[in-house]
């Protein structure tokens, strides 16, 4: 069951448009390249001129391929393109070429871990479809000089349109959906992943039911280009129609933009229907056949899909399915992982030091991974030194500041810090006795079987050793005084 806001469930579905890293145009020859001056890269094929014909591109193709196999899906044998026809001032053309009957991937799903309180769980959300289509143009509205103007250098940009069932339950799940989703077709390389730029844009469609209803009606949140604006649009939305509804209006379904500045999504259009759009079979494509040869030649040239790795990680380095799946969240991670694991043959120890130390670290600093001023190499050592004894989990996280801050390599900076562990055992035992001896009541109470009264001779013995004595070894030379 999930969690209701107020007492009504929200149902979400996404329709996310990722831009194919192709060169050149979906139809044509074009350059999709960012960034030039507007109205330098429309050729007349993106414009539909009298006499043009559009061409499939290949390169748009293959990648869909790649989409439809790292998410599980059907491709189909045989898809179709249509028109879709609308009028705006972007689409001079009159129509977007688009896939609508039979679109090239069918089916499919996106899974991820959601923290929900101390536990993660696994969420699968359904896919649709992912359809091949055409981007638009662009309005620029230049409020400087009081104009708008139409920059069409967009139009024609290959996309991929990734539509879910509505399985969304809130902005949480739709967050971590999203993000998923972006690993995946970055990972693969389909799309730069490029939000600010556009290259990936999420529609949220939004509802809210009370629990057993039908579906509620729906309103869909438009390009929404970072996750942050994500969550806060949903968030919004959900308590707009829960109050609406609550008051007594009905929903309209409607098309809505969500303003950063005030917080607040509002209408910008009714919502057309498909009938609106007067679908027909474009005349001057054929339908797109793709053999099973076709797919079996791209997925044998296809990278480890994260997935894939994830399982692999579990196998191979005996890793919680958690730890797989938070080291495989890009290549570079994965990458580093193994290296270190690798290196130091303490896998568990290696993706603890990474989630943990290495994460906040890279997080407060705002840095990638490759940019990490630690190299798994020296982590590896580092690792090494911990499981060897020679030094204590919290003086390993002093040595790990040094590598952070290129003091020195790692057996140099224990040395200058003093912070190699004390395995004398004579020097240990006399601390010990000299503990006991000061503590008589402790003693005495451990004796008499409360078991809490040895933490007040752990706490000084580790102060009497500056912190370099071995807890195991406190322990078990306590033990065998106190036995
Ligand atoms: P379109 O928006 O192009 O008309 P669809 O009707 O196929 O397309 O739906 C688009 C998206 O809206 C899909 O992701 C679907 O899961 C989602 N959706 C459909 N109905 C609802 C609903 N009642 N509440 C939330 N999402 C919905
Ligand atoms: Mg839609």
């Amino acid at each position: 069951m999930s969690k209701l806001v107020q007492g009504y469930e929200v149902v979400i579905g996404f329709e996310t448009h990722a831009q194919l890293s192709t060169q050149s145009k979906i139809f044509s020859r074009a350059s999709v390249a960012f960034g030039a001056e507007p109205n330098t890269q429309a050729c007349a094929v993106d414009l539909a001129l009298p006499g043009t014909l559009p061409v499939m591109n290949v390169g748009a193709v293959e990648r869909a391929i790649e989409f439809g196999l790292a998410i599980n899906a059907h491709i189909a044998e045989r898809s179709v393109f249509g028109r879709k026809n609308y009028c705006y001032p972007d689409l001079p053309k009159g129509y977007q070429i688009s896939q609508f009957e039979i679109p090239v991937v069918q089916g499919g799903e996106v899974s991820f871990f959601l923290e929900e309180g101390k536990e993660s769980v696994r969420k699968t959300v359904r896919l649709e479809r992912a359809h091949l289509e055409e981007d638009a143009g662009k309005s620029l509205h230049e409020d400087f000089i009081g104009q708008s103007g139409i920059d069409l250098n967009r139009a024609g940009t290959p996309l991929l349109e990734i539509v879910t069932h509505p399985d969304i339950r809130s902005s949480d799940e739709a967050v971590a959906y999203a993000k998923e989703l972006h690993k995946i077709v970055t990972w693969i390389g389909i799309c730069d992943g490029n939000m600010q730029e556009g290259s990936f844009r999420c529609d949220a469609n939004v509802s809210v039911r009370k629990p057993g209803q039908p579906l509620g009606t729906r309103r869909e949140i438009k390009n929404l280009n970072s996750f942050k604006f994500m969550q806060q649009a949903i968030d919004y939305e959900v308590r707009w129609q829960i109050e609406e509804i609550e008051d007594g209006r009905a929903i309209q379904q409607a098309t809505v933009l969500f303003n950063p500045d005030t917080g607040e999504t509002r209408a910008m259009r009714t919502k057309e229907d498909a009938a609106d759009y007067r679908y027909f079979p474009d005349p001057d494509l054929p339908p797109l056949v793709i053999g099973r040869d076709w797919v079996e030649r791209v997925k044998s040239q296809m990278a480890e899909l994260p997935r894939v790795m994830a399982e692999r990680f579990v196998k191979d380095y005996a890793l919680p399915e958690y730890d797989a799946t938070q080291l495989t969240q890009s290549k570079a991670v994965a990458a580093y992982f193994e290296a270190t694991a690798k290196a130091c043959g303490q896998p568990k120890l290696a993706s603890n030091w990474i989630m943990g130390e290495v994460s906040r670290r890279l997080n407060a600093s705002e840095l990638g991974i490759e940019q990490s001023p630690v190299s798994a190499a020296q982590l590896a050592v580092l690792i090494g030194r911990i499981s060897d004894n020679t030094i204590s989990n919290n003086a390993a996280r002093q040595v790990f500041d040094g590598l952070w801050n290129q003091v020195g390599e790692v057996d140099a900076i224990i040395e200058a810090k003093g912070l190699k562990q004390m395995n004398d055992t004579g020097e240990l035992e006399k601390i010990i006795d000299d503990v006991l001896a000061a503590n008589p009541k402790n003693v005495e109470e451990f004796k008499a079987g409360n078991s809490k009264a040895l933490n007040g001779l752990v706490g000084p013995i580790m102060k009497a050793s500056k912190g370099k004595a071995n807890p195991a070894q406190v322990n078990a030379l306590l033990m065998k005084k106190l036995g």
